[in-house]
């Protein structure tokens, strides 16, 4: 319940009434909530509150999380490479995160979602997608945490909030990534921090399969790129692990398919040959799928950082732009 304080209504910003139908362990599983400034209802089921209708931009997001739902997890693959990443992205302490109230902006399946619980942090998470169904699945036993189903440019999420706002490969996938960005930060409080990770316009990034195929791929169902992954992903696999072999970096950009092998062997992923693949299989459609693809650079994120009241910006990565701020105003 505590985390229901920090909902509002996405259209009015008023406070909702909460009319509780059933209740299972720590959360609610069904009931709704009713705008007490405009009487807008939002259903809550399965444990989620519904602020949108189902059926969205972010469906392909939906789609692959439903088919590759357990690979990725750090508890699945018995390493801390979600949590690593975040820790080196971030430049943060793992204790940065204890204690701390934290937005997570566009949770997918929920690995990061995972990992930020266990660094102790208390975790409001949202998604377009009904990817928040598996990131529920996934982290149900988790008390510090609510996920809702919600669209990042209507949050209905109460403003000047949180600890930490935390933005992770999603940016860049929502129509307006600048709307997106002032949207969740708004939603830190004074002296909190910001972490933003977006795709870089930067060429090297910018020449890449899923660019080159974009005009094509944009047009096709999920079901056929599905169905044409499935049919040469095994053949384009191999090869992608030969120009990553002999170092032939262009080919490795420009075949349509990812190997993560090495990735997988860095790390220690206990993962068997078939998930290697799966994994691989994922992150290229991942790479196809998603109705927007915008980039930007980190002078221009590091703009919208300063616009929006922002001290002590710091751009730890260019390619991809990773920011983190902490609000001053
Ligand atoms: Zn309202």
């Amino acid at each position: 319940m505590y985390f229901y304080n920090y909902l509002c209504c996405p259209k009015c910003q008023k406070d909702l009434d909460i009319s509780v139908e059933k209740k299972s362990n720590h959360t609610i599983e069904t009931g709704k909530l009713t705008c007490v400034g405009c009487g807008r209802v939002y259903p809550i089921t399965g444990h989620i509150p519904r602020f949108v209708e189902s059926d969205n931009y972010a469906t392909s997001f939906g789609f692959q999380w439903e088919r590759f739902n357990q690979i990725r997890y750090d508890s699945y693959t018995k390493s801390n490479l979600i949590r690593n990443t975040i820790l080196r992205r971030s430049g943060w302490e793992k204790d940065h995160f204890n204690g701390k109230l934290l937005l997570e902006c566009g949770c997918g399946a929920g690995h990061d979602t995972e990992a930020l619980l266990n660094m102790g942090a208390k975790v409001l998470s949202f998604d377009f997608s009904s990817s928040v169904e598996q990131a529920w699945k996934q982290n149900s036993q988790y008390k510090n945490l609510l996920i809702v189903q919600a669209d990042i440019a209507n949050l209905p999420i109460k403003k000047e909030m949180f600890d930490i706002v935390f933005c992770h490969r999603v940016i860049q996938h929502t129509p307006n990534p600048k709307k997106s960005f002032y949207s969740i930060a708004a939603r830190v409080k004074k002296d909190g921090d910001m972490f933003l990770h977006s795709y870089s316009t930067r060429l090297k990034s910018m020449l890449h399969y899923k660019y080159l195929l974009r005009p094509i791929t944009k047009r096709m169902s999920l079901e056929t790129i599905y169905k044409l992954l499935d049919r040469f992903g095994p053949c384009l696999y191999k090869l992608v692990g030969l120009a990553i072999k002999y170092r032939l970096k262009f080919f490795r950009k420009i075949i349509p398919f990812e190997n993560m092998d090495s990735l997988v062997e860095k790390h220690n992923l206990t993962l068997s040959d078939e998930e290697k693949y799966q994994f691989s299989f994922m992150v290229t459609f991942d790479a196809l799928t998603p109705k927007y693809d915008k980039p930007n650079s980190y002078r221009t994120i590091r703009n919208w950082f300063k616009d929006a009241g922002f001290d002590h910006i710091v751009v730890r990565r260019k390619k991809p732009v990773v920011v983190v701020g902490t609000r001053c105003v």
